[in-house]
């Protein structure tokens, strides 16, 4: 039985491609309609803080990952006293906070956009060599652009530092604990990512460059592969492998970047799991991202990662769903040749939620990209948020 931390659509994926090969599953989430506990053969719907749960969880399995990095440290540390967990808690921990991970890149020597580091509210500020536009982000917690505000001028500064403050009061001083960081704007052409897989045995595999649209921080579409030249393809593969290879990572480890329009590579964030920019594997890939993760935590061989053929993904967020499956709009859908529907199945539509995807197949990128147009037009497309 292999334990799973965090129950959304990763787990849930995780979970199926590990009982396909003939596991066993725990599943840990606090939130008792977590997609993923209903593929477990042992769900555990408690705090994370819960030490009945941890023995509940740690007594049957046999090795330990996540889906989610922002589940607490303290707990995969625990279960580490126990069982392999991948991967290793010490990654966890390193790239939880984007300030470690950030210093952790740089001085790997791995290109990331300027920052500096904000320990406190009053020390909010962004740095001549850095300037404006600039992104403040908290250290931890942040995710699909959350904990993320753009800073335009110092207008947006001191109506940012106003709002953090407020926040930081109405919370009893909890917000903002870790600091912030304060990165460089940068005008980049495409956003492109890496899946890196890395066994036991230090053998390694990685996908196809895949090229990602964000709407308000949270992914839209992904193309793979990427539109851009085998030069940069090649570069971004050899900046990702580096990156897991310092990390000495066990596990799915997905490294965003930002390409520039003068071909530089810029790596914004890496993640210790399998990757919503790579959901397209389970269609278009030899060995889907969640079948290597289970390989790999469970010391396996890792797969052949070959694209059959290229793909786009389009996400289904919040009230997409709603628009999306029913009716004509779901017949249409359905009919489209190469196009594949996964619904995530979660109770409560909010906004931002990541509510299932599309995978659009065909020989061609380029049709592919011309098939999911219908869907891309009719989905939203919200504005990046600004400091209000
Ligand atoms: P993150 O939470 O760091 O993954 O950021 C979410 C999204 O915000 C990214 O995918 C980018 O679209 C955008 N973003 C983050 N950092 C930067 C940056 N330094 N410059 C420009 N856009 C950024």
């Amino acid at each position: 039985m292999i334990g799973v931390l965090g129950g959304g659509q990763l787990g849930a994926m995780f979970a199926s491609a590990a009982r396909r090969l003939g596991y066993q599953v725990a599943v840990w989430d606090s939130d008792p309609d977590a997609p993923a506990l209903r593929e477990a053969d042992l769900p555990v719907s408690a705090p994370f803080i819960d030490a009945a749960a941890l023995e509940r969880f740690a007594g049957p399995i046999s090795a330990a990952t996540y889906e989610w990095e922002n589940v607490p440290f303290s707990v995969s540390a625990a279960l580490e006293q126990h069982v392999p967990v991948r991967p290793a808690p010490r990654i966890l921990r390193l790239l939880q906070n984007r300030l470690d991970q950030k210093h952790f890149l740089a001085t790997h020597g791995i290109p990331v956009a300027p920052f500096c580091a904000v320990r406190s509210l009053d020390a909010l500020a962004v740095p001549r060599e850095i300037g404006y536009p600039a992104l403040c982000k908290t250290a931890t917690s942040g995710y699909d652009g959350k904990g993320q505000w753009r800073l335009a001028g110092p207008h947006d500064l001191q109506a940012l530092q106003s709002r953090l403050g407020q926040q930081a009061t109405s919370q009893s001083g909890r917000s903002g604990d870790s600091g912030w960081i304060i990165e460089q704007f940068l005008s980049f052409e495409k956003e492109l990512s890496v899946l890196v897989v890395r066994g036991t045995d230090g053998d390694s595999r990685t996908y196809t460059v895949a090229e990602n649209v964000h709407e308000a921080g949270i992914l839209r579409t992904s193309r793979v592969p990427a539109e851009i030249g085998s030069r940069t393809a090649d570069q971004a593969i050899g900046l990702a492998r580096a990156v897991v290879e310092g990390l000495e990572g066990v596990g799915v480890f997905c490294v965003e970047m930002f390409l520039m329009a003068d071909g530089r590579l810029f790596v914004n964030e890496v993640a210790p799991r399998p990757h919503n920019s790579g959901h397209y594997t389970l269609d278009a890939c030899t060995v889907s991202q969640f079948e290597q993760q289970v390989r790999a935590v469970c010391g396996l061989p890792l797969g052949e990662a070959r694209l059959l053929c290229p793909a786009v993904m389009v996400n289904l967020i919040g009230e997409d769903q709603t628009r999306v499956l029913s009716g004509e709009t779901l017949r249409g859908l359905l009919r489209t040749p190469g196009a594949k529907l996964r619904v995530y199945g979660k109770k409560t539509v909010r906004p931002g939620r990541k509510m299932g995807h599309v995978t659009f197949l065909a020989e061609k990128g380029e049709t592919a990209w011309e098939t999911s147009l219908t869907l891309q037009r009719l989905l939203t497309n919200p504005a990046q948020p600004e400091v209000r």
